[in-house]
């Protein structure tokens, strides 16, 4: 039994890549898409929870999470992510795989390059739908589509991102990777004497046949003989063919994965402080969300009308805004108290509220206060949010009580 190539584990890699990121906006968790940023309520779905935007804490903790994990990934493994796993490499694969594919075909060469653009844009039109599917809901975007009701914005995103698409995979694939690629540029000055990498073995080099399959073979058009270039995306398929060219003489590759790539001597020590610093944020990041409660509470007093006052002698009201935001996908019941002045009574329309799932509701409330109670012209109240059927949310907030500026007389109230 012959042993797998590179390509067939890159390719089992991406078309499980592939089946993760076109399933997953399908997935459907307490009735929502496994993972979707909804863009006009700015609310992200994400495995059953709902991150709201005022809660921009955590995109910023998973950005730098993401980006420190990227550099030390990027000492550790050089540039593994490009060659297995990048977006723009797999679907290129794919897009030389349709190319592959056409050219079995029988007929003029014209007709066949025709074949070949009308599939990559076929192709660039499901890889666009997949991506809108992570900000439009995926049966709303089929239904749209089967109705042909699909909106403007929705319409005009998915012509936009297949053209682009389209124009990437029939003219641009790998040289972008060189050329533009952001990553490519910064990736080698994370390197150092121990990062993975693919190298030919200069050692040997009089063991090399000269055959420049290993050239014909590279995606970015680079000679892997000449060294580490910043063109290689560590796809591998050097290797493969230089395997397969000397295999048959019964020898081994002259190219391979390698921890040490020449005239490279950074400290180590920067794997040993990326990893601090991840560990770091990955702490406060697992506070944040063991911590998180899932509803927003916010109490604004109505500075409009500084005070109120009520036909009951001695008795006064103020006027609030509360704002309640339940952040889960489930309806949820919320009993609301005030304290902070003895006897101080709340007084709206309903206690408890019952706030249907993933909704925002702003209420009007009064806090009703005897004047014998009131000590200072301002007091700080405490509204309190309760959950009654789970007393682990609970959420209070302050906010002024205010009543008029007393003359020498008093205020007759
Ligand atoms: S040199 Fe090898 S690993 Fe690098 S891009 Fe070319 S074929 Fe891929
Ligand atoms: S495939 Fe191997 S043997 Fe052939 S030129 Fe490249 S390094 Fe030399």
């Amino acid at each position: 039994m012959t042993s797998m190539t590179f390509r067939d584990k890159r390719w089992l890699v991406a078309w499980l890549q592939a089946a993760v990121v076109i399933g997953l906006p399908f997935v459907r968790i307490s009735g929502e898409s496994a993972v979707r940023f909804d863009v006009p309520t700015l609310k992200l779905y994400f495995f059953g929870s709902v991150v709201w935007i005022s809660e921009a804490y955590f995109f910023l903790l998973v950005f730098l999470l993401f980006a420190f994990g990227i550099m030390l990934f990027t000492v550790l493994y050089g540039r593994i992510w490009c060659g297995w796993a990048c977006p723009q490499t797999v679907l290129s694969d794919f897009a030389r795989l349709i190319e592959r594919l056409t050219a079995l075909l029988s007929g003029h060469r014209a007709v066949r390059a025709l074949i070949s653009h009308g599939l990559l844009l076929l192709f660039s039109s499901l890889v666009s739908a997949t991506l809108i599917g992570y900000f439009v809901p995926p049966s709303a975007l089929v239904r749209d589509v089967l109705a042909r009701t699909l909106g403007p914005w929705t319409f005009g995103s998915w012509i936009l991102f297949t053209s682009l698409a389209y124009l990437n995979l029939a003219f641009v694939r790998q040289r972008f990777c060189g050329s533009v690629c952001p990553y490519a540029r910064f990736q080698s000055a994370f390197f150092d004497e121990k990062t993975l990498t693919i190298a030919f073995d200069s050692s040997r080099s009089e063991e090399c046949l000269g055959c420049e399959a290993c050239v014909r073979a590279c995606p970015a058009g680079i000679d892997i003989r000449n060294g580490l270039q910043v063109e290689c995306i560590n796809c591998a398929e050097c290797i493969d063919s230089c395997s397969r060219q000397r295999g048959r003489y019964g020898k081994d590759t002259l190219v391979g994965y390698t921890r040490g790539a020449q005239g490279q001597k950074r400290m180590r020590t920067r794997v040993a402080g990326l990893s601090a610093v991840i560990a770091v944020i990955a702490v406060m990041l697992a506070y944040q969300v063991h911590s998180r409660i899932p509803v927003g509470f916010w109490v604004v007093r109505d500075d409009r009308q500084p005070y109120h006052q009520v036909s009951v002698k001695g008795s006064m009201l103020n006027a609030y805004n509360l704002f309640i935001e339940n952040r889960s996908l489930s309806p949820e019941l919320y009993q609301l108290d005030v304290s902070g002045i003895r006897d101080a009574q709340l007084v709206l329309a309903r206690n408890p509220v019952l706030l249907p799932p993933n909704s925002r509701v702003t209420l009007r409330v009064y806090v009703f206060a005897k004047r014998q109670n009131i000590i200072d012209r301002i007091t700080r109240l405490t509204f309190t949010l309760v959950n009654p059927a789970s007393r682990e949310i609970k959420v209070s907030q302050e906010a002024p009580f205010m009543y008029p500026e007393r003359s020498e007389k008093g205020v007759d109230i």
